[in-house]
């Protein structure tokens, strides 16, 4: 009952107007002005009112209409009355300018009136600015009176003459107005959208362009990156590339309607907020600041999904102004991608816009979301040759290691290339040992202490119930998901931790399906290790395994052409090779370093004695002291028969008598085993020293010689450098 009486006062508010004037039109119509009356010496007071009532009437519809603001939005979804208000209004303007105008006509001389231009001004102004129901009463109106005129005139033929061609008039007035307003409109409206693609598709040439011109270019090219820099880069091209053709689409709408501002808002992933994604404004007081969805008049785009055209707005109405400024006019299109709201595309100004502009503002929200989505895809194809580069790079580099040292360091560096981990092991698995011993670790930058690296390091551990056992057995990755949390076992043994790891994966090496150890990768950030890197992965982790089956052959050669078969020590070319160099590091950086020859006492007594295999144990067990006793940068080798070499580096004759000294004694302790009891060897040992003693190889091996002659000369068992070797022999010639 109240809902009843609210819209039958709502109804009286927006249509008293209009009502008044087709009162006014009425009246005029029977007759309530008529020009004799108002001319008389003495007009009549009724006649006097209604031509001063008609005037005050057109004066306040006049006004009316310039003031009125249309109900908002929401107002004119919740009632019809309220929806028409605008229609009712121009109805007012129309009825009252169009009874005004037959005052006039009527004062002025009825059919025979000089002022039947006014109508036809009229209706060719009420058909260009008034929307069609204001236009259609104009006309209607115009030709009521005409015909009640004519009938007040009494219809002769020269009245209904008089008539006709008035009406044929107004007819042809209204009729080339509305043709020539329609192809006005239809020809703009053409013109903007070929320019609007014109502008668009040189966009997209120049935008395929750059990217050609990118992909030309090759990786080569361009710096290493990180990953996600490459991904930020990436990110920042497509947004960058979205800005600009935005804001063009958003400029040139700008220009095509006038308008103050042109704005796209870009609705958040969970679909809450609103923010200003890209504005072309004249206004000065735009606000960025994200918005609920759900606020102001573009909530209801965002409600509806469908276009809005608001004659003017309420006070903080317009979310993208500071004070969300009112009363200016607005036109707002959802933008749509596949059923989902992505945001608005919205344009204001102070004239009230059309269907035509909503409609090419439609239009340029389907550019815009075009732009959106070839980015993405360009994104995408990006990042796809991203990942297949750095494959190519990956695989490419380990073809290029020859050690299974180098090629543990490649495996690292190719798994960065394509998944961000922060800690790598690879572990050795041991068939015939069923062992498993890791045998490189690499902590990146920002992997430190997710495990303990001293332990890890040469860490051994058998088959067990850990993932890289497991691994190995089921020659594939795990865990699946490449998460941690979806398996409970350790990964090496339950010692070995991995502090706050969320990506975890362990990969087989696999050389002809055969597993030679276990790749393992762990990040802290989550998700490091997908589907796509997983394969890669998979890939890039057999191609590990058989470069380091490679490297483990390259090795062995390596190791059979340099060292000596039966003892191990390095072998005499090698030795030649390895004294050049000293030698001549030695000279260029003023080092001292030694050698030393040394020769087995009575060795032929041990061959004939207890036979040439027990002779053959001797040498390796004194080829086993020689390269005990001496540093690592030292370099003990076989130089022939039963004659050993070492090279000291960085030593003066003083250290290296103490070393031969050292060795002299440790080889006395030596006591092998045979079927005619325990056997002891001693060793005599000539020393000459660089650059004291000579300067090039030769001298320095014939002065060794000489000492270790001297040595054996002297009762064996003895160290001799040859400055004491020389120094006796002058002795014993004084003596
Ligand atoms: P000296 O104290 O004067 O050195 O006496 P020696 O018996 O050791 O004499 P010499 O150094 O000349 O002995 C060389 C012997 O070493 C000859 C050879 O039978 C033996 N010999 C050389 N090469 C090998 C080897 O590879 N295996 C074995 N078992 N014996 C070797
Ligand atoms: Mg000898
Ligand atoms: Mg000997």
């Amino acid at each position: 009952m109240r809902a009843l009486h609210r819209a039958l006062r709502r109804a009286a508010k927006v249509s008293v107007g209009a009502v008044a004037g087709a009162v006014a039109c009425a009246v005029v119509g029977v007759g309530g002005a008529d020009g004799a009356d108002v001319f008389a010496k003495t007009p009549s007071v009724p006649m006097t009112m209604v031509v001063v009532a008609i005037a005050a009437l057109m004066a306040t519809a006049v006004i009316r209409r310039m003031q009125f603001a249309a109900p908002s939005a929401r107002a004119q979804r919740a009632s019809y009355w309220l929806a028409a208000a605008t229609d009712l209004a121009d109805l007012e303007l129309a009825l009252t300018l169009v009874a005004g105008a037959h005052v006039v006509i009527a004062v002025t001389g009825g059919l025979e009136s000089p002022a039947y231009p006014l109508v036809y001004g009229l209706v060719a102004f009420a058909m260009t600015v008034l929307a069609r129901p204001g236009a259609i009463a104009t006309f209607g109106a115009a030709l009521l009176l005409e015909g009640a005129l004519l009938a007040r005139s009494g219809i002769t033929e020269h009245t209904a003459l008089a008539a006709g061609l008035h009406a044929i008039y107004l007819g042809g007035a209204a009729f080339a107005h509305v043709l020539l307003l329609r192809g006005l409109t239809a020809r703009y409206r053409r013109r903007r959208a070929a320019r609007l693609d014109e502008e668009l598709s040189a966009l997209r040439e120049s935008a395929k362009d750059y990217r050609l011109i990118a992909a030309a270019l090759g990786p080569a090219s361009r710096a290493p990156r990180v990953r996600d820099e490459e991904e930020r880069l990436l990110a920042i091209g497509g947004v960058g590339m979205i800005g600009d053709s935005a804001s063009w689409v958003l400029a040139t709408l700008k220009r095509s309607l006038g308008a103050r501002t042109v704005a796209l808002l870009w609705i958040d992933d969970d679909g809450e907020r609103v923010k200003l994604k890209e504005v072309v404004s004249d206004a000065d007081d735009i606000t960025e600041t994200p918005r609920l969805a759900s606020a102001g008049i573009l909530g209801a785009v965002v409600r509806d999904r469908a276009p809005l055209l608001c004659a003017a707005t309420k006070p903080g109405q317009l979310t993208y102004y500071d004070g969300g400024r009112a009363g200016v006019a607005l036109v707002a299109v959802p933008i749509i991608e596949n059923t989902h709201l992505r945001g608005i595309l919205a344009a204001d100004r102070d004239a009230p816009f059309t269907e035509a502009d909503r409609d090419l503002l439609a239009d340029a929200s389907h550019q815009v979301l075009r732009v959106v989505q070839s980015e993405q895809v360009f994104r995408a194809v990006e990042r796809a040759k991203y990942e297949h580069e750095r494959f190519y790079q990956a695989t490419a580099m380990l073809g290029r290691a020859l050690t299974p040292e180098q090629v543990m360091e490649t495996a690292f560096d190719a798994a960065g290339a394509i998944a961000e981990f922060d800690v790598a092991v690879i572990a050795m698995y041991e068939k015939d040992r069923l062992r498993h011993r890791v045998a490189a670790v690499r902590v990146r930058p920002g992997g430190e202490g997710i495990v303990d690296v001293a332990t890890l390091t040469d860490l051994e551990f058998k088959d067990n119930a850990g993932l890289a056992s497991m691994v190995v057995k089921n020659r594939h990755y795990l865990p699946s998901g490449g998460e941690p949390r979806e398996v409970s076992a350790p990964i090496f043994t339950r010692k070995i931790k991995f502090e706050d790891a969320k990506s975890l994966l362990v990969l087989p090496l696999l050389a002809a399906d055969e597993p030679v150890g276990t790749l393992t990768l762990v990040a802290r950030a989550e998700k490091r290790f997908g589907k796509d890197v997983r394969e890669m992965l998979a890939v890039i982790a057999n191609q590990v395994a058989i470069s380091l089956e490679n490297g483990f052959l390259y090795k062995k050669m390596e190791t059979m052409a340099t060292t000596d078969g039966l003892t191990g020590l390095t072998n005499h070319r090698t030795f030649q090779t390895r004294f050049a160099e000293m030698l001549e590091r030695a000279a260029r950086h003023n080092h001292k370093f030694a050698v030393l020859l040394c020769d087995i006492d009575f060795f032929k007594k041990v061959n004939d004695g207890y036979g040439h295999p027990v002779g053959d144990e001797v040498l390796r067990r004194v080829a086993r002291v020689l390269q005990e006793v001496p540093r690592k940068i030292d370099v003990p080798a076989r130089y022939g028969g039963e004659e050993f070499a070492v090279l000291l580096d960085n030593v003066d004759v003083v250290q290296a008598k103490q070393i031969a000294e050292r060795i002299r004694i440790e080889i006395s302790k030596v006591v092998v085993d045979t079927e005619k009891g325990p056997l002891s060897v001693t060793e005599s040992i000539g020393i000459a020293a660089f650059p004291e003693d000579g300067r090039d190889r030769t001298t320095l091996i014939e002065r060794a010689d000489l000492a270790l002659y001297h040595a054996k000369h002297t009762g064996r068992n003895r160290t001799v450098t040859w400055t004491e070797a020389q120094a006796a022999k002058t002795k014993l010639k004084a003596s």
